[in-house]
């Protein structure tokens, strides 16, 4: 039997960053993986440069059916104290756009930090290892492993969520909070690209590749999700950043509202270039809307792009202004878990303590990261979550 004082499963972001500390502060730390490679989502994260953090994460920034739940980690582990750990690593690293940061060179070199932090820590890792059974009992948590039993008094499940199977992810935290009682907030892919039915998407399939700049929202009321950014088509649907952040606070059935040209009034503008114009309607839209899009556009609502503006009606422009501006449409589903970047939904934050990020219904037993249900944006606040959830809970085992 080996022992330790914290058990920790997954050697992801939050598992080993949660390590780190606790190693560091004097417990003895395990940290077991299944995966043949060390924290395989960082490798591949932001196009292999990893957005580490967003400067401006804030709880705004996150969903969960308990909004205020991650209020608490996020304020006492905040993006500037993990700008100064890159920085004590010397890691170079350059803000992109909206707050997000990103590596210089490559994702490894924070892949190479947390290793560091757990060698710092003492910590001992087993990988690849699998977990085939965990019990709890007098002695604490027992974990029958594929290199013997493990036993610890804490156990922090740092399993993260499902997306992207090949690369590892599994219903593992799950599996294991419902064995101790705990209760799963339904799972959904997220930060997904959307599709649409063949017939539906017909007319627009062949736009794969065109992108513009939109302003896009779903949902009622206090549940909207509205994002100014750019939206991509694709041959089955619609990509891009606007579509991936939507598509955590869209369901099923619900549909989507996207304005195509947010930043001007489409029908004055139209209107201004009739008077005195011998241009046609089709090479004045695309002054405002990439000419891929204008001409199929025209031709789906049966306007002749080639009509001279000046031969159109103001109603007709009026109505193709007011369609382009609140375009609505509806998708069949989501590309899946495979082209996911994160789950939503996951362990009930409603039985878990805020502070500690440890189970109210069995002491010890802690959650953290993606695999609890808190959900961050696109754009380096899953990361941040991460570090911060992770913090919480190895200076709160530290503490006690
Ligand atoms: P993970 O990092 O997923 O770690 C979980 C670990 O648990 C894995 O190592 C896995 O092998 C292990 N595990 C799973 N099941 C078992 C089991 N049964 N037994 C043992 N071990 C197990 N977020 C950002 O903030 N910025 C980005 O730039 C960014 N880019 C992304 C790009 C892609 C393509 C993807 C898929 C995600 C991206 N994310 C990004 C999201 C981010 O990677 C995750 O939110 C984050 O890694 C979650 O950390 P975690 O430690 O909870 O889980």
């Amino acid at each position: 039997m080996h022992s330790f004082d914290v058990i920790v499963i997954g050697a992801g972001a939050a598992g080993l960053f949660c390590a780190g500390i606790a190693g560091q502060s004097g417990l003895r730390v395990l940290v077991i993986d299944h995966a043949d490679k060390v924290a395989e989502k960082i490798r591949i994260s932001g196009g292999g440069r990893c957005n580490f953090t967003n400067r401006d994460a804030g709880p705004a920034n996150f969903l969960s059916e308990n909004p205020h739940f991650c209020r608490s980690a996020l304020a006492r582990y905040t993006p500037q104290d993990f700008i100064a750990l890159v920085q004590r690593h010397r890691i170079a690293w350059h803000e992109k756009h909206k707050g997000q940061l990103f590596c210089d060179e490559s994702s490894e070199d924070i892949i190479g930090l947390l290793l560091r932090e757990c060698d710092a820590g003492g910590v001992t890792r087993w990988q690849p290892c699998r977990v085939a059974e965990v019990r709890h009992g007098a002695a604490g948590f027992e974990c029958d492993t594929d290199r013997g039993t493990a036993r610890s008094a804490r156990l922090v499940v740092a399993t993260g969520g499902l997306s992207i199977p090949k690369i590892g992810a599994t219903d593992f935290g799950y599996r294991l909070a419902r064995q101790f009682g705990h209760r799963i907030v339904e799972t959904r892919p997220a930060l997904v690209p959307l599709t649409f039915d063949g017939a539906v998407w017909a007319p627009f399939a062949a736009l794969a590749g065109v992108a513009l700049p939109v302003r896009i929202a779903t949902g009622p009321g206090k549940a909207q999700g509205r994002f100014d950014e750019d939206l991509l088509f694709t041959h089955r649907g619609l990509s891009g950043p606007a579509v991936l952040q939507i598509s955590s606070y869209w369901r099923p059935g619900e549909p989507l509202t996207i304005d195509l040209h947010p930043h001007g009034d489409l029908a004055t503008s139209l209107r201004q270039a009739k008077a005195g114009s011998r241009r046609q309607l089709g090479t004045v839209l695309a002054e405002h809307l990439p000419q891929r899009l204008a001409d199929a556009w025209l031709q789906g609502v049966g306007q002749d792009g080639h009509r001279p503006l000046a031969e159109t009606r103001d109603r007709d422009l009026q109505t193709l202004a007011q369609r382009l501006h609140a375009w609505e449409l509806r998708p069949s589903g989501t590309e899946g878990y495979r082209k996911a970047e994160v789950t939503a939904g996951g362990v009930d934050t409603r039985e878990l303590s805020s502070q500690s990020l440890e189970s109210q219904r069995l002491p010890g037993l802690h959650f953290i990261g993606e695999v609890v249900d808190v959900t961050g944006w696109l754009g380096g606040y899953n990361f941040q979550w991460a570090w911060a959830s992770a913090a919480a809970c190895a200076r709160a085992m530290s503490a006690s």
